[in-house]
């Protein structure tokens, strides 16, 4: 299987980066949602969250602390996000976290009851 994502990480297609070491590339969202919107990927190809080895987080976890740290956002904060399948919306089946900040992110309802409408 060969993502968007894939072929950012081989140079086929550019991106904004913003950080990369031997196992992960942190590069800015092409459709923000916050005034700073970075995606953050392995370089080894996993689905989602959910097919990921847990072992390949531990080193993921400090390079999201290296981004946030780059980006000053380590002490006005940031979300992380991931979208793990078709429920979640998720569209592009390459693990990747979302890290948005910036502002002061509102924070969404996630269900209305009443409506039956999920956000
Ligand atoms: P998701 O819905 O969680 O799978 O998120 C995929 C994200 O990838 C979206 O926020 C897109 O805006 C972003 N995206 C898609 N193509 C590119 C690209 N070529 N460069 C940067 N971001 C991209």
């Amino acid at each position: 299987m060969s993502t968007i994502f894939s072929k950012i990480i081989k140079g086929e297609i550019p991106c904004n980066k913003v950080l990369e070491d031997d196992d992960f590339l942190a590069f800015h969202d092409i459709n923000p949602r916050a005034p700073i919107h970075i995606l953050i990927i392995p370089k080894v190809e996993y689905k989602n969250f959910q097919s990921v080895d847990p072992k390949l987080m531990e080193k993921m976890t400090k390079f999201i602390h290296k981004v946030a740290a780059h980006m000053g956002l380590d002490k006005s904060g940031y979300r992380l996000v991931t979208n793990n399948g078709e429920d979640s919306g998720q569209e592009v089946m390459h693990l990747h976290f979302h890290m948005l900040g910036g502002a002061k992110l509102t924070w969404p309802h996630v269900a209305d009851a009443d409506t039956k409408k999920f956000i």
